[in-house]
């Protein structure tokens, strides 16, 4: 029982160093652009007239509009895709909300927070919000909920016709569904390296620092790659996947999917950027060196798949809910 209590400490204390995949707009902005649906619609900005049932670090909880300020966009990005035009007339189109938000969540709102008995032994909540581990039998966090929370939220702006929080609040729900599509997201590692971690500060590093390299590998593959206009192109095209109508059921298929994935992708994040680990997170340089050393060559087919599947995925959920929640306002 003393074993699981530190193994649980383990997995909380390894999840405050975590965020999530980098690039959230970039990727989002992709996939919205590529949906059978008019996402250039022009939508009038709304104040924030909403209770909201979950606490947030209301410092970091801006309700006001970003557009045109670049505000959430990845630092490792070119500072210049995707695009982020300024309003006309009060007024921005779909793509925009959806591209702006994606990355939303990750900038302090779900911080520093005291969400569960847990928290107190770090202090620290971001993790616990945009994460879903399952290790044997022990699964904590609540990154499905957030993802059900805001797809919720969404559900209730529509209703009330106020379509700039609809799809605002759409774009955070989608912000977790991605981050549950990153095999981190599901495992912190094999449960050998959780327990060896324990006693063991290097192995923790090694974790964390694989964690961070796999969220920046995507960013890595829309921008700075040699593949990155093939991977922007295999992004437009994949066709949508309509896996399951209820969210509960599709959260919970994502969750697996990431879970089932996290064995291979380890493998070949350790195996790749082996004496890189063990200090830091590799830098976009390191990244274009061992593609060219052809050493990301097993790396790049295994996320492909993850990246398809999780693009066909999304794209389905975006064209089922938005054209549910159309008709209902
Ligand atoms: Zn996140």
């Amino acid at each position: 029982m003393k074993n699981l209590k530190y193994f649980v400490i383990f997995m909380v204390s390894s999840a405050t160093f975590i965020l999530a995949w980098s690039g959230h707009e970039a990727y989002t902005y992709l996939v919205v652009r590529s949906l059978p649906i008019d996402v250039d619609k022009l939508i009038p900005i709304t104040h924030y007239t909403y209770q909201e049932s979950r606490l947030y670090n209301e410092k970091y909880y801006y309700t006001e509009d970003f557009a045109g300020t670049r505000k959430f966009f990845d630092d490792l990005g070119d500072g210049v895709f995707p695009p982020d035009p300024e309003p006309v007339d009060g007024k921005i189109p779909i793509w925009q909300i959806l591209t702006i938000y994606a990355q939303f969540p990750d900038f302090g709102m779900d911080e520093g927070l005291n969400l569960s008995p847990l928290q107190t032994l770090i202090g620290n909540s971001q993790g616990v919000r945009h994460m879903r581990y399952k290790l044997g039998p022990i699964e904590a966090f609540e990154g499905d909920r957030s993802f059900a929370y805001f797809l919720n939220m969404s559900r209730e702006a529509f209703k009330k016709w106020d379509e700039y929080w609809g799809y605002r609040f759409l774009s955070y729900a989608v912000h977790y569904l991605e981050d549950l599509f990153q095999p981190y997201h599901n495992l912190p590692g094999t449960l050998w390296e959780v327990l060896n971690g324990l006693f063991d500060k290097k192995v923790m590093k090694v974790l964390n620092n694989a964690h961070y390299t796999y969220d920046n590998y995507l960013l890595f593959l829309i921008y700075y790659s040699r593949h990155a206009e093939d991977f922007r192109e295999i992004i437009r095209r994949t066709e949508p996947r309509f896996i399951c109508k209820d969210p509960g059921k599709l959260i919970y298929e994502v969750v697996m999917y990431g879970y089932y994935k996290f064995s291979e992708v380890h493998r070949e994040v350790k195996s790749a950027f082996s004496g890189i680990l063990e200090t830091r997170v590799p830098s976009m340089d390191d990244f274009r060196r061992l593609e060219n050393e052809g050493k990301l060559d097993k790396l790049l087919k295994i996320t492909l798949d993850i990246v398809q599947t999780m693009t066909a995925v999304l794209k389905g959920f975006l064209i089922t809910e938005i054209s549910k929640l159309v008709q209902a306002s």
